[in-house]
């Protein structure tokens, strides 16, 4: 799960991460009132979407006064942002960070994952922070630090060190950006984080001194840890997921949505995962990757198929089916049933193999439906493949 700006914020200042002080809004008079409790010479207002790169597209401004943070908010509330992670068609922003402004000296990258080959939390850091640490990871990835850490035994204070000299933070800042590091990593194990970034994590002037401050933060969680953090989990903004993925999850289907023409249902991510590269292989994309389960009901996999329906995307339904626990005739009746419910508007091919394959098959030859058979997986991709393209 993602969750703002804004809430990872408040996480992390919860955990001793020097953040900006700053306030959300979801109109331009509360960004103003914000703005005027906060009294600074220089205000951000940031769009809160779930995406990166609202730098570049437009969703973060300054403003000197509160009436110009108004201005700005009600400009930026209400727009459709568009960045390099949203699509074309962008994201509604409905919500504004007012913080207060730093003098930027330096942006580093700060970031932590969790490497399961290793089966540690990797953390990685950049003097080439701010806005393209994409490309510095791919172009010139000598620029970016690692550092592992053995989650027996925590982040140890000199591996924070070496991060910090690797960063060339100045060495009045060493403390700050030890408690911040350590801050972070507390963070990322109590919240069960699968993800955490500060980019940039900067180096601000404070008057005649300086300071070291997480300017942006993201963070994501490992969705299996999230009945133990109930505040994590009601800090989620339903318009920022997929209305298919929610319904997929109300309905216990492992579903995400992809920008292909082929809709999938497959039981098995790993046969899932075949079926989407040869999908690939024959010319297409997938609409999704949906796992059904190994012991789907025949109500489970009606509501995949109204879900693979649902997107306007799909031209064409691929069902590939191996019954080992499941049985190809709960899968044939399943998709008889859905198929009775919705209208059946693009082509369909069905694989099954397995148990009671042949009850499977016989099912859905006497059920009428127009649907194409295949036996294999490859010549289910080509037809599928080939069905679009005849449409
Ligand atoms: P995104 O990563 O979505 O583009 P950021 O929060 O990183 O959004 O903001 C983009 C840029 O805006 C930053 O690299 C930084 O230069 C500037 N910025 C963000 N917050 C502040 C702030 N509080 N003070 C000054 N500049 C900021
Ligand atoms: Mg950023």
């Amino acid at each position: 799960m993602n969750v703002h700006e804004f809430q990872a914020k408040g996480i992390l200042e919860s955990h001793g991460v020097n953040v900006p002080r700053g306030g959300v809004a979801e109109t331009p008079e509360e960004a103003e009132l914000i703005a005027q409790e906060l009294g600074s010479d220089l205000f951000v207002i940031k769009a809160q979407i779930h995406a990166g790169g609202r730098g570049k597209g437009g969703g973060v401004k300054l403003a000197k006064n509160p009436k110009e943070v108004r201005t700005q908010a009600g400009s930026i509330l209400g727009m459709q942002l568009v960045t390099p992670q949203t699509g074309t068609g962008g994201k509604l922003v409905r919500k504004v960070l007012v913080a207060e402004a730093s003098e930027i000296e330096n942006e580093l990258y700060l970031g932590m994952v969790i490497d399961r080959e290793s089966s540690c939390v990797t953390i990685m850091a950049s003097e080439e922070g701010g806005v393209d640490i994409e490309t510095v990871a791919s172009e010139t990835p000598e620029k970016i630090i690692k550092e592992s850490v053995d989650p027996a035994v925590g982040l140890q204070a000199f591996q924070a060190r070496k991060i910090i000299f690797g960063l060339n933070v100045p060495i009045d800042l060493v403390g700050a950006a030890t408690r911040l590091i350590m801050g972070l990593y507390d963070a990322f194990v109590k919240s069960d984080c699968s993800l955490a970034e500060i980019n940039p994590l900067a180096i601000v002037k404070n008057g005649d001194e300086h300071d070291i401050v997480a300017l942006d933060a993201k963070m994501n969680f490992d969705d299996n840890a999230l009945p133990r953090h109930k505040d994590i989990e009601a800090m989620r903004d339903q318009h920022e997921e997929d209305s298919r993925e929610l319904e997929a999850k109300q309905h216990g289907l492992s579903y995400i949505s992809l920008d292909g023409t082929i809709g999938c249902m497959v039981n098995g991510a790993g046969l899932a995962m075949s079926t989407m590269d040869m999908i690939k292989l024959y010319g297409a994309e997938p609409a999704n990757f949906l796992d059904v389960g190994g012991s789907a009901t025949t109500e489970a996999v009606a509501n995949a198929f109204r879900l693979i329906l649902s997107d306007e995307k799909v031209e064409a339904v691929l069902v590939n089916i191996f019954g080992g626990i499941m049985q190809c005739d709960v899968i044939a009746n399943g998709i008889i049933e859905a198929v009775n419910q919705v209208d059946l508007h693009v082509p369909l091919v069905v694989r099954l193999e397995g148990t009671n394959v042949e009850l499977g098959r016989k099912l859905l030859s006497d059920s009428g439906l127009d649907l194409i058979t295949a036996n294999g997986l490859a010549e289910a991709a080509e037809k599928v493949v080939s069905a679009t393209e005849n449409n």
